[in-house]
């Protein structure tokens, strides 16, 4: 995880999209704090809601039948449209938006903005969208293995570089594709909610590929580890952007 992040702030450094500064160490600072819910609360809630779903008879999309590739790749796609909905859900209800404003507000995006998120967003997940993909497709540790290892992918698509996939933006995240959503251009607001596959947001309405590389950020954000950790119990941090709100 360091040495990707590493080698992807390094590559920055040399072809930077924009030059405005970023928040890194704020954002090094808000990873470690937030590690408690995100990497120990999820798994344990996880195994212990999968089961009692086990434990209760209840039954799963996947079964050991299934060939391992066919149920891996079944699980992927799953959680990611639950990550997608549940992220069209942050920006349409106006408490959860002051919890992912905190996302938004680095003024200059890049890879470490991937790991900017409000502890209590992880703890949200842990609790709705993550032990509802467990129950439903009864990943296997292989599994759960190469998804943990596909979310190193965050990094790159929040980099602060120019790349673009062109015409084959629908398939992949990309810097240029999840830079528009993080855009401070109204214009851009409401598209590309995407974490690895951009064809939902196709589905949904809200794909908007493109290589202008916008300015990032909210009028307001924190400067100091304290004031993000308390984030969503602050000012009200901006408007939110409803995927209603979109340009046509
Ligand atoms: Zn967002
Ligand atoms: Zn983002």
């Amino acid at each position: 995880m360091i040495l990707v992040l590493l080698a992807l702030t390094l590559l920055e450094g040399r072809f930077p999209a924009r030059r405005d500064p970023g928040q890194r160490l704020l954002n090094l600072g808000i990873m470690i704090a937030r590690m408690i819910p995100a990497v120990l609360l999820a798994p344990l809630v996880s195994a212990g809601v999968v089961e009692a779903a086990r434990r209760a008879g209840l039954p799963a999309v996947t079964s050991a039948a299934w060939p391992p590739a066919a149920a891996t790749v079944a699980y992927i796609l799953a959680i990611d449209f639950g990550e997608c909905m549940f992220h069209r859900t942050q920006h349409a209800v106006p408490f959860l938006w002051r919890m992912h404003s905190l996302h938004h507000s680095d003024p200059c995006m890049n890879a470490t903005t991937a790991e900017r998120h409000w502890w209590g967003d992880s703890v949200i997940k842990a609790l709705t969208i993550w032990p509802a993909a467990a129950i439903l497709f009864r990943p296997s540790a292989a599994t759960l293995t190469i998804y943990a290892l596909l979310s190193f992918y965050h990094y790159f698509s929040h980099a602060n570089l120019r790349v673009s996939f062109g015409r084959l933006s629908w398939l992949l995240n990309s810097p240029a594709y999840h830079r528009i959503h993080h855009s401070s251009d109204p214009a851009h607001h409401g598209a590309n909610f995407a974490g690895l596959f951009p064809i939902f947001d196709v589905i949904l309405g809200s794909y908007r590929p493109g290589a202008m590389f916008p300015p990032t950020g909210l009028d307001r954000r924190p400067e100091t580890l304290i004031h993000a950790l308390v984030w969503p119990m602050t000012d009200e941090p901006g408007a939110p952007s409803e995927p209603e709100a979109r340009p046509a």
